[in-house]
């Protein structure tokens, strides 16, 4: 029998709540809602770590991000992923990632592909950052600006003065939405994997697609804004809105004025992601590999947007616009639409997946294969753990990652957030709190907190049972090599 095929799109920072096959009211996601007519999709998915780089590892080698030491990060060097397990099996594999650089060789990524485009050296530089002031002018303001830090006001009027002066410089210079984007556009990596699989034969393969369009700096393409009947952002009020959205010296309840345009400026990002993707899928009909095609969607974590006054997806909390996303899976058995509720972690994708398509899942894989489940149109369920490092925002530097974890485990109605730092846990109600705006009293619910805390504690304790030493060596000396050869002193340790 011929083997199936499997596309993974991942998609940066798309949230559930922004999908239309998940309810959302904007219509952003026409292609994949019609997909979705057939094909089981999970209304309660949550990663295993956030943002990209504690997420990752779960999905594509179904372990947890924090399992092999908080100190290394990405996929270990030989360790079993998705891909190279797929490549072992006889697939072709291909890698098109839209410049994420936590998606890269240096951290493991590219193991496992015969070819691995990772767009980091293509992408555009986007305008300067707010602050940046080029030429002479910059020691004079940083002078000004040293000197107006001694005192509050001042330095308050400083930084709204500056980041007006800095706009009126900008608006002089007009730059299309294209040349301010940072990242490639969802067309040009479905361009390149349609490329590459005109060129593949009829022989298994494996395509893994990251899209980066939903991340900020959000500069969608025109024709997105005006499909979704957003008239009035110019790439000039784009410009100016993310250079507002970015200001570090101004508060949520100013921040929140622009809160609706920048959602829209999302929006379209997510619009011209379902867009692409619906070339790809018309791609793979043309070529008649449709058929023994498993089409897989999700993201590796949300976005917020002012919910609890933060921007982006800086760990600092686990709420759940930045842990729950989307998950859709397509296969060509899959009959109508599948709606599975129960809570699903990402630990259990590559070797739900692996099952999809056939092939076996390695002992390494944490997670277990629910595709007996989604043919039956109903999942088990079970409390899913996510875990990161509390505001881990420059992992490469180690310093950065060895700080105290933050954890939560999930039910379908309660969730308990655990801070290390602070040495505290918070649980919530998300069927009558869903914006966890209010963690219940040390008393409530005390039955389900004590058993949501022996899952956590169990997970621990698992974790640093089943060290990979070996694994987390070559993870190490891997880094050490990589930041020697910067030094470039690579010779010492080879
Ligand atoms: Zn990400």
């Amino acid at each position: 029998m011929k083997k199936r095929s499997l596309v993974l799109v991942t998609v940066d920072c798309l949230r559930a709540d922004h999908v239309g096959f998940l309810g959302y009211s904007r219509p952003v996601t026409p292609n994949l809602d019609a997909l979705g007519e057939n094909s089981a999709v999970f209304s309660n998915a949550i990663v295993a770590g956030a943002p990209t780089y504690f997420s990752f590892p779960a999905i594509l080698a179904s372990r947890y991000p924090l399992a092999l030491g908080r100190d290394v990060l990405g996929i270990a060097p030989h360790e079993s992923t998705l891909t190279t397990v797929l490549h072992d099996a006889g697939y072709t594999t291909a890698a098109f990632l839209a410049g994420n650089p936590y998606l890269s060789r240096r951290y493991g990524y590219d193991q496992g592909f015969d070819s691995f485009h990772d767009f980091l050296n293509s992408a555009g530089t986007g305008p300067l950052p707010l602050g940046t002031t080029p030429g002479r002018f910059a020691n004079l303001n940083q002078w000004i600006r040293a000197g107006s830090r001694q005192n509050g006001l001042l330095a308050g009027a400083y930084e709204e003065l500056y980041f007006w002066y800095c706009q009126w410089r900008t608006a002089r210079q007009e730059l299309p939405m294209d040349t301010l984007r940072r990242y490639p556009a969802a067309n040009v990596i479905v361009d390149a994997a349609k490329s590459w699989l005109s060129g593949l034969g009829d022989q298994p393969f494996f395509l893994w697609l990251h899209l980066m369009d939903p991340h900020h700096p959000y500069y969608p393409p025109e024709e997105s804004l005006a499909a979704l009947g957003t008239t009035n952002i110019t790439a000039r009020r784009a410009r100016f809105l993310n250079s507002f959205w970015n200001r570090g010296d101004i508060g949520p309840r100013r921040l929140k004025q622009y809160q609706a345009e920048i959602l829209s400026l999302y929006d379209a990002g997510v619009y011209w992601v379902d867009k692409q993707l619906s070339r790809l899928v018309q791609a793979l009909r043309n070529s008649q590999r449709w058929d023994e095609t498993v089409f897989v969607v999700t993201a590796d974590h949300g976005e917020a947007f002012l919910e609890h006054g933060d921007r982006y997806h800086s760990p600092t909390s686990l709420p759940e616009h930045l842990i729950h996303v989307p998950v859709l899976v397509r296969a060509p058995e899959l009959s109508g639409r599948r709606v599975l509720k129960r809570p699903f972690s990402s630990i259990h994708l590559a070797p739900t997946l692996l099952d999809a398509v056939g092939v076996s899942a390695p002992e390494s894989f944490l997670g277990r294969s629910a595709w007996g489940q989604i043919s039956a149109g109903e999942l088990q369920g079970e409390p899913v753990i996510t875990e990161c490092i509390d505001g881990c925002n420059n992992p490469a530097q180690p310093d950065d990652r060895v700080r105290p974890r933050l954890m939560a485990v999930r039910d379908q109605e309660l969730k308990l957030v655990i801070n290390f730092r602070e040495n505290q846990d918070y649980l919530y109600d998300l069927r009558n709190d869903p914006g966890e705006r209010k963690p219940l009293l040390p008393g409530q619910r005390t039955r389900e907190r004590v058993s949501l805390l022996q899952i956590a504690r169990r997970h621990l304790l698992r974790t640093s049972d089943s060290q990979r030493t070996d694994l987390r060596l070559r993870a190490r000396l891997r880094e050490l090599q990589q930041s020697a050869r910067m030094a470039g002193d690579s010779a010492s340790l080879s």
